[in-house]
């Protein structure tokens, strides 16, 4: 099994290999197929799975291959939740390293540091957002987001998210996202309160454990 089996484009293959990947991770082969399929996912994954590409390089793929001419105002079309800064960052390194010939541009926002240039990375146009739940409600309060264009939603370590306490403002973001999207859910557990919330962000899952 190659990422080229999973029909993942030439320019982010060449992104895999000039990061050392040769063979897709038991996550990646499974996930990968089902969200090019744009399907919703419901992985049960811990760190150090490759789980960050299972779910990074198939986005990057269908925004690339979607891509409009660059014309007018970039619009943010994929968000991802992460429970922490130093999660975020990491995320946001992946999207670099596998988007790298793309032409697809990113940011990464989180808390405890000044938000000014969060604000104008994002006033000079991203097409992905990374970011922890506080500094995204906080910005979407003062108008710096607009998340009405986004297909495709991940919330990362929702099991993480729930003990740092972060459900309520997950409930809230999740109500400025539009219906019509593809959703991404993974958790290293899947205790009952997990499952609930999942429920209400996911339609018709497949489910993926590893
Ligand atoms: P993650 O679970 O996403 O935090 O990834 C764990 C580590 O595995 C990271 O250092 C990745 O760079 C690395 N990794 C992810 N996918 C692959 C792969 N297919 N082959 C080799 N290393 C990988």
């Amino acid at each position: 099994m190659s990422f080229l089996d999973l029909h993942v484009i030439d320019p982010i293959l060449q992104a895999l290999a000039a990061e050392g990947y040769t063979t897709p991770t038991p996550i990646q082969s499974q996930a990968i197929p089902i969200i090019l399929g744009g399907k919703d996912l419901l992985g049960c994954a811990q760190t150090g799975t490759g789980k960050t590409a299972a779910f990074a390089v198939p986005i990057l793929q269908m925004l690339h291959t979607a891509q409009a001419p660059a014309k007018g105002n970039r619009t943010i079309k994929a968000l991802i939740l992460a429970p922490t800064r130093e999660l975020a960052i990491q995320i946001g390194e992946s999207f670099s390293a596998y988007g790298k010939n793309t032409r697809l541009r990113h940011t990464v926002i989180f808390g405890g540091v000044s938000q000014f240039t969060q604000t104008e990375a994002l006033r000079n146009g991203i097409d992905i957002l990374i970011a922890t739940p506080g500094r995204l409600l906080d910005l979407l309060n003062q108008k710096y987001i607009n998340l009405q264009h986004i297909t495709h939603f991940v919330l990362d370590e929702a099991d993480r998210m729930l003990d740092m306490g972060f459900i309520n403002d997950i409930k809230k973001i999740i109500t400025k996202l539009p219906l019509q999207r593809q959703s991404l859910f993974f958790s290293a557990t899947m205790p009952p309160q997990i499952q609930q919330l999942s429920s209400t962000i996911l339609k018709n899952p497949e489910h993926v454990a590893v």
